[in-house]
């Protein structure tokens, strides 16, 4: 190869081919119901669209302070005293997104050998990330339940071990962690003083009890939230971190060194978000839920998901890979668990798309399991 394309090593630890060949596949689909997007079907609210244009209009397109404009940053900071009473001396991070978040964490806090333990099935961004810094994934089978066991957790802690990833709502598996479990999973961090990341993008998303954050269990915990799934901001790059403040002042070096600040009038917008009441879109996915249950739970032994906007559904013969196979070519694209997972044995479906969309596709998958 020319001394001109050299493509550094970390790279050959990113795979993308899972993903890649589902996404060949739907290319060749001229109109299909697509289960298989992982972002709301809503849009924006108006008051952040218009507050977007106004931040433009009056000029509000340089860069912002490295670690966010100030409005958003108390807005974030007054959510927080509300939900977890914490004081204003608290440090925030906005970042590009929770993927802004975790890629300035991941390159904070792990050295090449580190550990990094995930719960298996799992986001997929973490896994390539915890690779590209130089760790190593240590996966924690969930299936089952999904829920976090804290015995498996505790077995998987090594020497090496750095931090521990939860995702409640999850992604792909739509689990939500009830305060019990997520306790029971601080217990174990506590005993080993391990850094927990607590990605709580979907905490909107919570259809049967109400939302428990690791952040008011346990106090060495990282906090991710963004806008992308709340606000349906996915485009616009925005989220938020807060956590150990030597832990947020060096993800904000490296931020000031690699992405600079969050789009400008992303940030405007996001605080104008913060005041919109998401309630109905919730509702409209609690129902979405429900269908998806109802449909599936029998032919395909489904266990009802708590929220997000997935379900991951047993897959006939526990052959993921087939049956997406067989579904893309009846039009209905979803995703096999291997993209997030160590095994193949069940498929992502999201419901995040019009109720007829999601009827017709539940129809077509419900044939293809009898
Ligand atoms: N974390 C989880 C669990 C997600 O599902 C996603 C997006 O799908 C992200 C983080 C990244 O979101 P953002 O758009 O805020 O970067």
């Amino acid at each position: 190869m020319p001394r001109s394309h050299h493509i550094a090593d970390r790279m050959r630890l990113l795979d993308a081919s899972g993903i890649r060949k589902v996404f060949d596949l739907a290319a060749q689909l001229e109109n299909p119901i697509n289960l298989s997007i992982g972002q709301p079907d809503f849009d924006v609210p108006d008051a952040a669209k218009a507050e977007a244009v106004a931040a433009i209009r009056r000029g509000f397109n340089k860069y912002t302070q490295t670690q966010g404009a100030a409005d958003l940053r108390e807005a974030i900071a007054a959510a927080c005293a509300r939900e977890f009473g914490w004081s204003d001396d608290r440090a925030y991070l906005v970042t590009c997104g929770v993927s802004g978040a975790l890629v300035l964490a991941f390159l904070t806090l792990v050295d090449p050998g580190d550990e990094v333990i995930l719960l298996d099935p799992y986001f997929v961004m973490y896994k390539h990330l915890v690779n590209l810094a130089g760790g190593t994934p240590v996966l924690v089978d969930t299936y089952g339940g999904f829920a976090p066991d804290p015995a498996a957790i505790e077995s998987a802690i090594t020497d090496r071990t750095r931090m521990l990833v939860v995702n409640s709502p999850c992604n792909p598996t739509g689990r939500v962690y009830s305060a019990d479990e997520l306790r029971a999973v601080a217990d174990v961090a506590a005993r080993h003083d391990l850094l927990v990341i607590s990605d709580e993008i979907y905490e909107f998303f919570c259809y049967d009890e109400p939302f428990a954050s690791m952040a008011s269990l346990y106090d060495n915990t990282l906090l991710m939230r963004g806008f992308s799934k709340s606000y349906a901001m996915t485009g616009w790059r925005l989220g938020w971190c807060t956590g150990p403040a030597p832990v947020i002042e060096k993800m904000t070096m490296l931020q000031q060194y690699s992405f600079v600040c969050a789009p400008s009038m992303a940030q405007a917008a996001g605080a104008a978000a913060m005041t919109c009441d998401m309630s109905g879109h919730v509702a409209a996915y609690k129902r979405k839920r429900d269908m998806v249950y109802d449909a599936l739970a029998e032919p395909f032994g489904l266990i009802r998901p708590g929220g997000a906007f997935y379900a991951f559904v047993p897959a006939p013969g526990g052959q993921a890979t087939e049956f997406v196979t067989r579904a893309i070519a009846n039009n209905v694209l979803i995703i096999p668990g291997n993209v997030f997972s160590e095994q193949d044995t069940h498929f992502r479906i999201s419901y995040a798309t019009t109720d007829e969309k999601l009827a017709e596709g539940l129809d077509v998958l419900v044939q293809l399991a009898s």
